[in-house]
């Protein structure tokens, strides 16, 4: 019988290279009958290649912009039906190190939702992170939004809202942009900059977005609250929950809300 779906990953030495063999090794376990890890060096190997191809689906996962993977399988010709370079999916810089346990749980989510599509399940718990949002909202004081683009915010207060309720949970220094300051406004490492501290976050909260807008979209959902208040703009958040969860569910071709409490 042919294999329904073989994961392939770089096993790359970094922190995402890490968290996409655990995340491989742990979907692998969750379906058993369905997914196997494939041996990626073996598709130099001619017949192994061809035992390879019988699978019906196949997903690579590379691990950083280098994307050694996706070279071999150019070289070699091995198709594959769903591909993820982690860097650029998650807006994150290769870290020469292990990853944090959010880390891993944000790359396990991630191909989890390709191996899902590819096997045409929903993940049971997909209901329930649509009902827990984590937000983030761009201030330098913790009490008003900042008055420039969110992007160049000194924090970010992160607040979890689910069942009606929003709680803040951490706040998070703009480090990355603190330790670059001739980094411009539009500027695509601004952008994954902004990204890179706003792990795990869904949603980003702000007076004003400037011209990085577009990439930041593509990461989370962005809000304009015409508000300068926090409270208020908490407030505007969790009166219109379902407009974000829409937006959210829209993936990269989401458009930006506005909203006026
Ligand atoms: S894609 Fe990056 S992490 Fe993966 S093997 Fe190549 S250099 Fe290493």
């Amino acid at each position: 019988m042919p294999y329904k779906l073989l994961i392939f990953t770089c096993y790359g030495g970094c922190a995402t290279g890490v968290a996409a063999s655990k995340a491989c090794i742990r979907l692998w376990e969750e379906n058993v009958d369905e997914v196997k890890i494939g041996c990626l060096p073996a598709v130099i190997v001619p017949w192994k290649l061809n035992e390879i191809k019988k699978s019906e689906k196949r997903i690579l996962i590379d691990a950083c912009g280098v994307r050694c993977g996706a070279k071999l399988i150019k070289r070699e010709g091995m198709p594959v039906d769903r591909y993820i370079e982690l860097t650029s999916e998650l807006g994150v810089r290769k870290a020469k190190q292990l990853p944090s346990e959010d880390l891993e749980e944000e790359v396990y989510k991630t191909v989890r939702k390709e191996v899902n599509a590819l096997l045409g399940k929903t993940s049971p718990d997909e209901d329930i992170e649509e009902k827990e949002l984590l937000i983030a909202f761009g201030t330098d004081d913790g009490k008003n939004l900042n008055d420039d683009h969110v992007g160049m915010a000194k924090y970010f207060y992160v607040y979890r809202f689910s069942d009606n309720k929003g709680e803040l949970i951490e706040q998070r220094e703009n480090v990355k942009f603190k330790g670059d300051e001739s980094i411009g406004h539009g500027d695509p490492e601004k952008a994954k900059a902004t990204s890179s501290v706003l792990q795990g976050v869904d949603a980003l909260v702000g007076k004003k977005f400037g011209p990085n807008l577009p990439r930041l979209l593509k990461k989370f959902v962005c809000v304009v609250v015409r508000t300068d208040t926090l409270s208020n703009a908490v407030e505007a958040i969790h009166n219109n929950m379902s407009r974000i969860v829409e937006a959210k569910n829209k993936g990269q071709d989401r458009k930006h809300i506005v909203l006026r409490p």
